[in-house]
C-alpha cells in the first residue's frame, strides 16, 4: 500500500518509512499545505494533518502528532513539544529548556505520546491509533541518534542507562510511542480493517 505521510519533518518520514516496511511511505507534496496546529489534544492534531493530505492529494494519508510529556510540568510541553521554546526554536533549543524547568531533585518522569491518524480521501471518518513510552529525563543529552528530546530520554523499557539517542534505530522503534503507534495500525490493516 502506498501511503502519503502528512509531515515536513524529515525524522517523522524516515522513521515511518522503516516502522511500515514494505508499505510505501510518501512525503507530503510540496504544494499542499498543512493546517496550523492549533488543537489542544495530540489525536485533533492528527486527525487534521491526515485529513488535510488526503484531501489534497486524493490519496489514503497518515499523519503523525506527538511530544513529550513531563510530570514535573503537568504534562507540559505536550502538544507544544515542537515549538517549546519559541515559534523557531531549534530541537537542542527545546530539549534545553526541559531540562532547564524540569527539577534536578524532582519528579523527573516523561513519557513520548504519539497520535497517528488515517484518512481516505473522501471518507468522514478518520481513524487514530495511540502509542506511548514511559521514561525519566536523564541529568544532561547523550548520544547522537533520533532526534528531539531522545538524547534526554531514558526509556523505561530498558535497563541500560542509554539514552533514546544512544539507541540504533530499530532498538528504539521496538519500544518507542511511534513504533507501537505504527504496529497498531498495522494490525488494523492486517485484520481487514474491522475498527481500530
Ligand atoms: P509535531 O508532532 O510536529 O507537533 O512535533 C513533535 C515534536 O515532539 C518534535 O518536534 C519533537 O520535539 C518531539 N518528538 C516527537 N517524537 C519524538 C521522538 O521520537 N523523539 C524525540 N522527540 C520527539
Amino acid at each position: 500500500m502506498r501511503l502519503v505521510l502528512s509531515t515536513r519533518n524529515q525524522h517523522k518520514l524516515r522513521e515511518f518509512s522503516r516502522l511500515l516496511a514494505p508499505h510505501e511511505v510518501e512525503p507530503l507534496p510540496e504544494h499542499v499545505r498543512l493546517p496550523p496546529e492549533a488543537g489542544e489534544t495530540f489525536e485533533e492534531n492528527a486527525v487534521a494533518k491526515a485529513r488535510a493530505a488526503a484531501h489534497a492529494t486524493g490519496r489514503p494519508a497518515l499523519a503523525d502528532d506527538s511530544g513529550i510529556e513531563a510530570a514535573a510540568l503537568g504534562g507540559a510541553p505536550g502538544v507544544r513539544s515542537a515549538r517549546f521554546a519559541g515559534e523557531c526554536a531549534s530541537d537542542e533549543e527545546n530539549l534545553a529548556k526541559l531540562l532547564r524547568e524540569v527539577p534536578a531533585d524532582g519528579d523527573r518522569r516523561v513519557a513520548y505520546v504519539c497520535a497517528l491518524a488515517y484518512a481516505e480521501p473522501g471518507a468522514d471518518e478518520v481513524l487514530t491509533f495511540i502509542g506511548r513510552c514511559e521514561g525519566t529525563l536523564a541529568p544532561e543529552p547523550r548520544g547522537d541518534g533520533g532526534f528531539g528530546y531522545d538524547p534526554a530520554f531514558l526509556p523505561a523499557d530498558r535497563d541500560d542507562g542509554r539514552t533514546m539517542a544512544e539507541l540504533s534505530a530499530d532498538e528504539k522503534h521496538a519500544i518507542s510511542h511511534r513504533g507501537r503507534a505504527a504496529r497498531a495500525f498495522l494490525d488494523w490493516l492486517g485484520r481487514g480493517r474491522d475498527g481500530a
